[in-house]
């Protein structure tokens, strides 16, 4: 048995946005618009207001989503009172507007709905309607349940989740991807793939969610480096749709290790959370590999098998070279290593023991104890004082 879950609505293609403006009446007449700091993104939509009289508030997110932060903008979008919300623009401004969305028609504070930190109790009232527009090719956030927060206090990040929270509407427009930096594509492009690998090998798979990862996980072979080196548009669609499978994989199957390390990484390291699952992810594969060895899980190899497969375009790859693709990647994307960021200075037991507390890791294939974590950890630090000891 199984269950699938998504956005109500996709719309998906060059010009997608465009062609969909005439969509967003149909939620009323009214607007809360969650951007970032570039307003070229956001001047279709603000046009297409004032030509249909349309009242509209413009909210600019910078940074990172604190809980202090969005406890005072669902404040003033209560004053506001819209009759929707719309995010543009990558996870972060996503993750605001899907919490915005949620919690301005709901009494009380941010801290009773979230996980970790919080009471989690569901939400009382229905969400506002919500319309995602991705701008970057990554978290998937625009057919996902949830919204990733940060608890300033707490130093840690806390999650939004609830089957209310998927969008009315996916708007997604490959155009709005061109010609973005290269390493910052890089980053979004590996977190997308993160989802596709974890939700592949996961402990709860489903039929459905399988092909999903399959496809998705083929066309970030193809295309991931032309999309993101090259700013070839063809690929940085096939970057969007991947991006959009790794969403819905993430929400109906499960994540493992890399994400469960990454949420107890991302409150100490000041990093993009795709740069750490991504430069975490070779020593998480080839960990499972070893243990799934160990333990004699030849389903959990033959996961790895076919992964290798899909990711080399070759059917004779050996399992290994599932971890070497992923090496190599990084390397032609040129991302940073996360000791520009940290990492080695952080105590690995207790990243370690916080990691082992995520509701991400235990979708891990197989159980990975802290002195397993450690070890990856060590690896990741291990390769960049190497690197280092180079320069
Ligand atoms: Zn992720």
């Amino acid at each position: 048995m199984f269950q699938f879950m998504t956005s109500t609505r996709i719309i998906f293609g060059e010009g997608a946005l465009h062609d969909s403006l005439s969509l967003l009446n149909q939620f009323g007449y009214s607007a809360l618009l969650v951007t970032g700091q570039d307003q070229q993104r956001s001047q279709q939509l603000e046009q297409y207001f004032k030509q249909q009289n349309m009242r509209y508030q413009r909210l600019v997110i910078k940074g990172e989503p604190l809980i202090a932060m969005i406890e005072e903008l669902a404040a003033m979008g209560r004053t506001f009172c819209p009759d929707m919300v719309i995010g543009i623009g990558g996870g972060s401004v996503l993750d605001v507007a899907k919490s915005l969305a949620a919690l301005i028609p709901n009494q009380g504070s941010v801290y009773d709905y979230v996980d970790v930190v919080g009471r989690n109790v569901p939400l009382q009232v229905k969400s506002l309607p919500f319309i995602a527009i991705p701008t970057t090719a990554g978290t998937g956030a625009e057919v996902s349940k949830s919204a990733v927060l940060q608890s300033a206090q707490e130093q840690v990040k806390v999650n939004l989740s609830n089957v209310e929270l998927f969008p009315d509407l996916a708007i997604i427009d490959p155009t709005l991807t061109y010609g973005m930096d290269s390493v910052l594509s890089g980053c979004c492009a590996m977190d997308a793939f993160t989802h596709l690998m974890e939700a592949y090998v996961c402990g709860e798979p489903n039929p459905l969610t399988d092909m999903i990862c399959e496809e998705g996980l083929k066309r970030i072979s193809m295309s991931i480096l032309a999309a993101c080196r090259d700013d070839h548009y063809p690929s940085r669609s096939d970057m969007a749709f991947a991006a959009m499978l790794g969403g819905m994989a993430r929400s109906n199957a499960k994540l493992g290790a890399a994400h469960g390390l990454a949420s107890s990484l991302s409150g100490r390291l000041n990093a993009p959370h795709g740069l750490i699952t991504a430069r975490l992810s070779p020593y998480v594969m080839a960990e499972n590999i070893s243990v799934a060895i160990e333990l004699g899980r030849s389903d959990v190899l033959a996961r790895y098998q076919k992964l290798a497969v899909i990711l080399t375009m070759n059917s004779d790859a050996n399992i290994e070279d599932s971890v070497q693709w992923v090496d190599s990647i990084l390397t032609k994307l040129q991302l940073p290593l996360l000791s520009k960021y940290g990492l080695c200075n952080t105590t690995f037991e207790e990243v370690a023991e916080d990691a082992l507390r995520t509701c991400a890791i235990k979708g891990n294939p197989l159980p990975l104890n802290q002195q397993r974590l450690i070890t990856i950890l060590e690896q990741v630090c291990y390769r960049c004082c190497d690197y280092h000891s180079h320069d």
